[in-house]
């Protein structure tokens, strides 16, 4: 049995009663401080890992007021704080040990929009995409771009003068940033923008907080102007920092404060909002994707491309292209970057041309096809071929794959995993790749593995080196080539952090700015933030203050991993391989990623928080001598006895008393999950929460009491086929308010689904279909066997909806097959997403011998609900391994696909419908909305993909009265609008989950794909 867990690493007794006044002080926001929340915020995409005190979300600027002027009494002078947007750091800027306040859970409204002024003001919470989404309507858009836009904040980009592909046209947030509203360490507001003339030099005479930063900037920066053009690299990239060389311009005699808080990492102010300027979206967009035989060859003619008056370059290397060959995003992409006959392409670049005349666009583009199939006849640059796209949906899928390259280069195998270092270096664009063959030199000498890729046009490498982190020596080599490299872009005219900001590089920065200018920078760090309480250790320290910066060396996330026996992290690689890129943040509810992290807005409840809290799990069990992997053999094996019953019941009773126990921490992270399995499709390291989640829960209750929902849960597989039996004196029953009031309060059970009436028994009484004989089955001869399909139930739609089945049974039928229905075998899930992983073994392994004895009469299997049928492929080959077989159960799309061409093929005709296909089905097999579209448009009729996230049902999550509201609002989020426009008898949905929801939701239900099928057919 597990032991209990202690509370790690308590709050310092000064923070704790500042949180305390905080909370009675009209602070509107939250405030967290169990260890969890904490925990969620100690990494980032980086290497490193750092506790914060406490998290604090504020809901306006006025609570940072209120927090600062706080924060401002003697009894709280030691406070300090990091701020925090979405947390995409890759070298922990945002991360420090003290309180982190994250502005992205609540200010995040679009404040206003200047359509005509081309112009936004928003809170600095906003992700990026979002604010696109928004503006789109007005043609216009944010230009500034990053790979993670779908979940960094503006506040960050802010922060980090974030910029990415396109950045010669569209530049760096710097350049797009208005003026914004900051909240300064003593809790007063400025608000910043161009300042020139005589109103600035009314500024400058002015005695007042905002008079003395000024002074002190434009002090600075006038009195050092040589320095300051000596210094500052020549790139379009900048360096964060304090930006002396753009704050002042002196032929205008103009002073913006925007310019010195951009890229400032969090160490001068809070930016709570700001005015961003905004670019009309360009009318025509063209990609053309040349395809190189080398990286080499690829980078060496990117400069041929910016002549060309591209609009960006990317590049992406071999490796890259052959993880992205690996991964779900290949699907999108494959016919938009394919393989050139008999060679090998082993670089790529996509080089995007975009205007708003569109003879203008084809006149360039024309002119590098030209120049392009020149050197292919010549055989010249390395080019074997190139392909043209100028659709958006084209376009945004390649820049999909290209977004999704960092994260697909952390899913190598091995303990080695790419981390971010030196990973945004910038030089020069002419030297780029002389720079890169050095640099290449550098990491063969240590034997690294690695893949490159980045904006070859503005000189921007993203390299990631493969280190095992809990590997001490690896470490020290960490910092042997962060060294070598910060000199080899010094020796290029370049930028160690060129893209992404310096975080615990910072230690580089006196020799980078000199002594002169880092003295500067010192000085307007001690106007703004005198007692270096605002993300303290990045970027420099007060002038008068004696403490460090941080340094490169700092607590990696590697020292917690490491006391982990390698033999666990072995066992729970889902958990422990997450490098916190946060794709899993995705901000839009039309992607499947993580509902419960767009339901909670709580980085607990996403697949990074709860590998988080198992990693730690791990760890703190470890530190107990405690080995999980022999305690889940053992649970495995042995049944339940008495006496761990009355451990049970003393330990859950103390549980009830309020004992603390870090397990408790990680199940409620874990109750929150839906187990829809997004997460181990879409996310790059392929992290999979429900199937760690059910190892947990498993040792979880071996300790503590299981709710009764869970046994109901996990038996439904038993009592749903007698239950079906009878609907008439089972129905009544269910509705019965008793037994719903009880349901409730009792079971903590909602909206219990009624039995199917007719029973799927009743409604084959008469068919064949329902005669499974299987000793005639075995009988068949190659012909009879061809024209016959055995249909594989499940218990949630044969029992509860079983007219798809019988819809099922009549298509077939009407294709000309013979179907069979299989008789009940129970498949398990139920009882595995609860963690009855002990059951499911036994279930997995009955209907695998059954299952395995049918496939071998080859004969194709069909079964309906789709994740019952991809938990055959998964669940069972994870738990069952060899002796899982080899049966197929197809879905019925694969199914059709087999035999739909044997129909004469129709003209397409009548309205279209839209399919709703569920999230486990789509995330697994990305050809579903093609796969059933083809099948219908064989059919005459046309089938059109509905874009929505989690319905919000997923199995039982949404009959849980601890979820339902979260249930409903989900369905809020995504499905309700389209359901609501379009018209509702044309909808149709894969999964049994989805279609219970809609029909509690709007009170009428919708159909399943083969029954629109089987009308088309009628
Ligand atoms: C896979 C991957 C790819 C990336 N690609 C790119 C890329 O293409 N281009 C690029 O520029 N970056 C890239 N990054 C880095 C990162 O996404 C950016 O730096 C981004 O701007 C950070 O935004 P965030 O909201 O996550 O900020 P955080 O990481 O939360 O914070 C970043 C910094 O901003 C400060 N901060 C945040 N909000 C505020 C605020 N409101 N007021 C004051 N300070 C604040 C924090 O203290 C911190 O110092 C990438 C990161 C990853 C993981
Ligand atoms: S769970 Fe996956 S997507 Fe989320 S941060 Fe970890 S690796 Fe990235
Ligand atoms: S299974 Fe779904 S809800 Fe659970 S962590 Fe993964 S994506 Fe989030």
């Amino acid at each position: 049995m597990i032991p209990r867990l202690d509370l790690q690493q308590q709050i310092n007794p000064t923070y704790f009663s500042f949180l305390d006044s905080l909370a009675s002080s009209g602070f509107r926001g939250d405030i967290e401080r169990s260890y969890g929340s904490r925990l969620a915020m100690a990494t980032d995409n980086s290497v490193y890992q750092c506790l914060p005190q406490a998290v604090v979300f504020p809901r306006s600027t006025q609570d940072l007021v209120v927090m600062l002027s706080l924060a401002g009494k003697d009894a709280y002078r030691d406070i300090r704080f990091a701020p925090r947007g979405g947390g995409t750091g890759t070298n922990g800027q945002s991360l420090n040990d003290n309180i982190v306040v994250d502005l992205s859970r609540h200010m995040h409204q679009l404040l206003k929009v200047d359509a005509d002024g081309r112009k936004v003001r928003v809170q600095t919470g906003m992700v990026k995409d979002r604010l696109n989404q928004l503006v789109a309507p007005y043609k216009l858009f944010f230009s500034p771009d990053l790979s993670t836009s779908n979940r960094a904040t503006i506040g960050g980009m802010i922060n980090t003068d974030a910029s990415g592909q396109g950045s010669l046209v569209y530049g760096k947030t710097s350049d797009h940033v208005l003026g914004v509203t900051a909240v300064l360490v003593d809790g007063s507001i400025i608000e910043t923008g161009p300042v020139s003339g005589e109103a600035l030099d009314a500024k400058l005479a002015e005695d007042s907080r905002e008079g003395e930063l000024y002074r002190c900037v434009h002090d600075s920066v006038t009195g050092h102007a040589d320095e300051i053009e000596r210094r500052f690299p020549k790139l379009n990239r900048f360096l964060t920092g304090y930006d002396l060389k753009h704050v002042y311009d002196k032929e205008r005699h103009c002073l913006d404060l925007t310019r010195l808080l951009c890229g400032s990492e969090g160490s001068l102010a809070f930016i709570t909002e700001a005015w961003l300027d905004l670019t009309p979206i360009p009318a025509c967009r063209t990609l053309v994707n040349v395809k190189y035989d080398s990286f080499q060859s690829a980078l060496r003619n990117a400069p041929l491309m910016v002549e060309a008056e591209a609009l960006s370059v990317e590049t992406v290397d071999s490796r890259v292209l052959n993880l992205a060959r690996e991964d779900i995003v290949w699907h999108s992409v494959s016919d938009l970057i394919q393989d050139v006959p008999g060679k090998v392409m082993d670089g790529l670049n996509m080089v995007e041309y975009a205007d708003q005349d569109p003879q203008a666009q084809q006149q360039k583009v024309s002119a590098l096809c030209a120049r392009l199939d020149g050197l292919i006849e010549r055989g010249e640059a390395g080019v074997i071929g190139y392909q043209v796209c100028d659709d958006l949906a084209s376009l945004n899928r390649i820049y999909g794959m290209r977004k999704k390259a960092v994260g697909l280069l952390g899913n190598t195998k091995g303990r080695k995993k790419p981390v971010a270092f030196v990973e945004d270096t910038a030089v020069p664009p002419e030297h780029l790749a002389d720079y890169i063959n050095e640099f290449r030199a550098l990491l063969d000498e240590h034997g690294l593995q690695y893949g490159m890729f980045g904006h070859v046009d503005a000189g921007v490498l993203h390299v990631r080196p493969a280190l095992d982190m809990t590997d001490p020596e690896q470490e020290v080599m960490l910092r042997k080539i962060s060294d070598r490299v910060n000199a080899l872009t010094a020796k290029y005219g370049g930028l160690m952090w060129g893209e992404h900001g310096k975080g615990y590089r910072s230690e580089y920065s006196p020799t980078f700015f000199g002594e002169i200018l880092f003295t500067e920078l010192r000085r307007i760090k001690s106007a703004f933030d005198p007692f270096n309480r605002l993300n303290p250790g990045k970027i420099c320290t007060p002038l008068d203050s004696l403490e460090q910066l941080v340094s490169v060396d700092a607590t990696k996330r590697g020292f917690f991993d490491r006391q982990i026996p390698v033999n666990v992290r072995d066992g729970f690689t889902q958990a422990m391989d997450c490098n916190g890129n946060g794709l899993c943040f995705d901000f839009d509810v039309r992607s499947p990623m993580c509902p419960s992290m767009k339901l909670t807005a709580d980085r607990r409840h996403s697949p990074k928080g709860r590998a988080g809290l198992v990693r730690e799990w791990l760890r703190q069990l470890s530190a107990q001598g405690f080995d999980p992997l022999a305690e889940e053999a053992a649970v495995m094996s042995r049944g339940s006895s008495v006496k761990s019953l009355v451990e049970r019941v003393k330990s859950t009773w103390q549980k009830h008393r309020g004992e603390y126990d870090f397990s408790h921490e990680v199940k409620e992270a874990m109750d929150g999950c839906l187990a829809c399995k997004a997460c181990s499709s879409q996310c790059p390291i392929k992290v999979d929460v429900p199937t760690f989640r059910a190892r947990f829960l498993q040792m979880y209750h071996q300790r503590y009491q299981r709710p009764p929902k869970d046994y109901l849960v996990s038996w439904v597989e038993s009592y749903s086929p007698w239950m079906a039996k009878a609907p008439r004196l089972v129905n009544p029953l269910i509705k019965h308010k008793w037994v719903q009031a009880g349901a409730r309060s009792v079971l903590g059970m909602v909206d219990m689904p009624l039995v199917s009436e007719p029973s799927l028994q009743t409604l084959l009484a008469d068919s064949p279909a329902g005669q499974f004989d299987l000793v005639r089955l075995q009988g068949m001869n190659e012909e009879e066997k061809a024209r016959t399909v055995l249909i594989v139930q499940d218990p949630f739609t044969s029992f509860y909806d079983a007219q798809v089945v019988y819809d099922l049974v009549r298509l077939a039928t009407a294709l000309g097959l013979n179907p069979v229905v299989l008789p009940f075998r129970p498949n398990g899930k139920p009882a595995h997403v609860k963690g009855f992983l002990r059951r499911f073994a036994a279930m997995a392994a009955d209907s695998a011998q059954f299952l395995n004895q049918l496939a071998r009469l080859n004969i194709p299997l069909v079964g309906v609900d789709p994740s019952l049928v991809l938990c055959y492929r998964d669940e069972y080959a994870k738990v069952l391994g060899q002796a899982r077989g080899d049966f197929e159960v197809l879905l019925p799309q694969e199914w059709l696909l087999q035999v739909i061409d044997k129909l004469a093929q129709k003209p397409l005709a009548g309205e279209p419908w839209y399919l709703f296909a569920h999230c486990t089905e789509k995330t697994a097999k990305p050809a579903t909305h093609q796969d059933w579209s083809r099948i219908f448009a064989h059919l005459g009729a046309r089938l059109e993909p509905v874009s929505v996230g989690c319905c919000g049902m997923a199995g039982t999550y949404g009959h849980e009265s601890q979820h339902v509201e979260g249930s409903k609002t989900l369905y809020g989020l995504s499905w309700q609008e389209p359901l609501a426009r379009l018209p509702q008898q044309r909808c149709l949905a894969t999964g049994f989950s989805c279609r219970s929801q809609v029909k509690r939701m709007e009170g009428q239900g919708i159909k399943h794909p083969v029954q629109a099928l089987l009308s088309l057919l009628a």
